[in-house]
């Protein structure tokens, strides 16, 4: 499934080459200048993933990261820091503040997508094509199939999406807003009911081979999806 990458980053040029790399590879850019302007973006939409500059003007990249370390909603969301220095302190620090990873300028754009491909794994494996399975239901982004033994089940592009965030994130009680913001990339305008609607939808969706059993409602928090009943 594409990534919703979002790059923080002062210079035009390099801007507009990463966003277009990103094009390239599939994913949607998010773009920002500043950490103030990422931090507005980061308000309404979720990224799955940042492109960090480590100098920027104003607040500076480390302090972005500092505050998006801090915030519930905001703290797992996986960072890769750009910098053009190669020292280690900065680095190091890079990394105690939370940045995954960190990639030192200039950098070919097969170096990117190799790095965001490896954290997107390890941190959001939501946002890769990778087939999961869980208590015998299989999903599959790259063919856009949910499939139980030989009977292939028909979901509707919210259910799937649903369904997938779900399943690469079992066990775990997700709350109404976290789906709202992980599936529909929205917490602010889409009401809250809208996530019930369409468990209830997945659920029927499901029922055909009995799956609707692994999608769980959490009473007071949420839902989780697990095969233990
Ligand atoms: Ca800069």
């Amino acid at each position: 499934m594409p990534a919703t990458i979002l790059v923080v980053e002062d210079e035009p040029a390099i801007q507009e080459l990463i966003a277009y790399n990103l094009r390239q590879a599939g994913h949607e850019a998010m773009r920002a200048e500043t950490a103030e302007q990422a931090l507005n973006l980061v308000r309404d939409v979720l990224p799955d993933l940042v492109l960090l500059d480590w100098m920027l003007p104003g607040q500076s990249g480390i302090e972005f990261a500092r505050r998006m370390k801090a915030d519930r909603r905001t703290r797992e969301v996986p960072i890769i820091m750009l910098t053009a220095r190669a020292e280690e302190p900065d680095k190091l620090l890079g990394l105690e503040t939370g940045a995954d990873d960190y990639i030192t300028k200039p950098f070919s754009p097969r170096e990117l997508n190799a790095r965001i491909k490896a954290v997107l794994r390890r941190r959001a494996p939501e946002a890769t094509d990778d087939r999961v399975e869980v208590g015998g239901l299989q999903i599959d982004p790259a063919s856009h199939r949910v499939t139980a033994g030989d009977v292939a089940l028909v979901l509707g592009p919210t259910e799937f999406r649903l369904l997938h965030y779900l399943m690469t994130h079992a066990e775990r009680v997700h709350s109404r807003v976290q789906l709202l913001d992980q599936v529909w990339g929205d917490h602010v305008f889409v009401e809250e009911r809208t996530v019930d609607v369409h468990i209830r939808r997945l659920r029927k969706a499901l029922e055909p081979t009995g799956h609707d059993r692994l999608v769980q409602t959490v009473r007071g928090s949420g839902y989780r999806l697990s095969d233990s009943p």
